[in-house]
């Protein structure tokens, strides 16, 4: 049987482990946290194409979350000044965490079992392990997202900061005043002060429990421009420890947050000030664009936001991670050993196309988040029409995938 060793965990180590087991490959996953990964609280925006890269690896065919049917703009006042129709259902990243884990041997999963050196010994590509462990596979997949201490081998490149951060949080429903739950709980929601992007949508209660509406929480994410000096006071903690790209959130200065809402007060409606107030945990996170120049060396390959990360307008990264591998699997399927280096550069072409469209798109999309007075914001239509679509409706969108056929 032919075996693959999988550096990362996360949602395109489990989309591989998942696509390879389908053309009955082997594999191992080999994951640095110690614990179960949980507690992201990030929501994801999902398509058509997700659930059916889902159903093909795990043969889940629920829903995958709750849905929006309406996209709304905001203004200060309260008043929805946009509305477009655009059915959509969003997730957690634990919900699809687990369904993704649900399939996989648990025995092939490996916790605190950080990689982190990849060596020739005799002539053979070898991983080797903090714990000492060393092995060989036929294929090592490199899933260890956009700080990879590994990908070096494979591709130079480096993220480069957008300008801008994120914060984030997430609030109960059942915590909300009637007024700000009856205005925003169906919606996809957005607001668009100027250089800055302030949006909303519902996701699943905690611990994945409460798709229904009034069980369900609220995820925000508040887009704002920062200068270098900015940048580094955010990720400069409570402590005085530097960090390099993400801060914990118990690090995060108070006086940020106390900042952050008063600046809500002056830009934000107060139904959207209402979630900043009530949410427990504010989160921060700078957004980088990452491009590689090579995906494949040798037997090596890297897949996800370890070869592309685009920023999140387009909501693709998890979508961009199960096509990696769907993509693998069928350039995988039925090969001699022999033949592996020639399909990963087939599967190479295609993936870099793909990568590199959809970071270019989402910079772009990001234009207007900048410290620039003098930027004129896109119209709020075209907010709503190109944040996070299905790739069935992203224009010149390369090689769009069989499974839409
Ligand atoms: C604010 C925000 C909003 C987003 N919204 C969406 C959305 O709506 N829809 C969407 O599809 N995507 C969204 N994304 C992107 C999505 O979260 C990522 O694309 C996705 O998580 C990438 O998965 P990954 O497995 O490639 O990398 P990661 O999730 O970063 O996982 C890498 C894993 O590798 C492990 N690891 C690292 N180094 C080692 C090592 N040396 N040895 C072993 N293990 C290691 C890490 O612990 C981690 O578990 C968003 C991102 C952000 C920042």
């Amino acid at each position: 049987m032919k075996k693959a060793a999988i550096i990362g965990g996360s949602m395109s180590g489990l989309f591989a482990a998942n696509f390879l087991k389908k053309i009955n490959w082997d594999y191992s996953i080999h994951e640095m946290v110690p614990e179960p990964l949980s507690g992201r609280g990030a929501g994801i925006a999902t398509y058509d194409e997700l659930a059916k890269l889902v159903k093909l690896t795990t043969g889940y065919n629920k829903s995958l979350g709750t849905i929006c049917n309406e996209r709304i703009v905001l203004n200060k006042q309260n008043e929805v000044i946009s509305k477009i129709k655009y059915p959509q259902v969003f997730t957690s990243w634990q919900y699809l965490y687990d369904v993704l884990q649900s399939n996989i041997d648990k025995k092939k999963y490996f916790l605190g079992d950080e990689c982190i050196e990849i060596l020739k010994k005799e002539k053979i590509n070898t991983l080797i392990f903090k714990s000492g462990k060393e092995i060989q596979a036929d294929l090592i997949i490199i899933a260890n997202g956009i700080r990879s201490n590994l990908k070096k081998i494979v591709d130079e490149n480096k993220p480069e900061f957008a300008g801008y951060v994120g914060w984030r949080g997430l609030v109960n429903e059942a915590d909300l005043s009637e007024k700000t739950f009856d205005l925003i709980s169906d919606y996809f929601c957005f607001v668009l002060p100027k250089n800055q992007q302030f949006l909303t949508y519902p996701v699943a209660g905690i611990g994945n429990k409460g798709l229904e509406k009034g069980k369900r929480r609220i995820n925000w994410l508040w887009y704002k421009p920062v200068t270098i000096k900015e940048y580094n006071d955010i990720l400069t903690g409570k402590s005085k420890k530097k960090y390099e790209h993400g801060i914990p959130p118990h690090e995060i200065k108070d006086e940020l947050i106390k900042n952050l809402k008063e600046e809500g007060q002056t830009k934000l409606p107060s139904s959207i000030n209402e979630l900043i107030n009530k949410t427990d945990q504010i989160l921060v996170q700078p957004i980088y664009d990452l491009k590689c120049k090579k995906m494949v060396n040798e037997n090596i390959i890297i897949i996800g936001d370890c070869a592309f990360t685009a920023r999140p307008h387009a909501g693709m990264g998890v979508t961009k991670a199960g096509f990696d591998c769907y993509d693998l699997m069928k350039c995988l399927d039925n090969i001699e050993l022999e033949n592996l280096n020639h399909a990963l550069i087939s599967w190479e072409q295609k993936r870099m196309k793909e990568g590199i469209f959809l970071v270019e798109r989402s910079r772009e999309m990001g234009f207007y988040i900048k410290k620039d007075e003098t930027i004129i914001m896109p119209k709020n239509e075209i907010v709503l029409d190109e944040t996070a679509v299905s790739i069935k409706n992203i224009k010149n969108y390369p090689n769009k995938s069989s499974l839409f056929n």
